[in-house]
């Protein structure tokens, strides 16, 4: 009922560049706390986040990795955010 404007969606993007920082609990105090004040205002975000936590603390029982591609990826996509993915392919 409340479609992501593209605002919006730049504020999501700028929250999934840091999103890998901030689970590790590597992000500065700032970005935690725009990360944090977002999450409060996008349900999108607060799932997956919620999601991906889990998600990288099952990683980091395997190896201290950083977030797997793949799960970028359908972070990008559960979010509609494809059009942000840099995948590396053409120009
Ligand atoms: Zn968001």
């Amino acid at each position: 009922m409340n479609p992501a404007s593209d605002s919006e969606k730049e504020e999501c993007r700028r929250l999934l560049d840091g999103l890998s920082l901030y689970l590790d609990g590597e992000a500065e105090a700032a970005l935690c706390a725009e990360i944090e004040a977002h999450m409060a205002e996008c349900e999108n975000c607060r799932i997956v986040v919620d999601t991906l936590r889990k998600t990288v603390l099952l990683y980091r029982e395997e190896s201290p990795a950083p977030l797997p591609s793949d799960v970028r990826r359908r972070l990008y996509a559960a979010l509609k955010l494809e059009d942000y993915l840099v995948t590396g392919k053409g120009e």
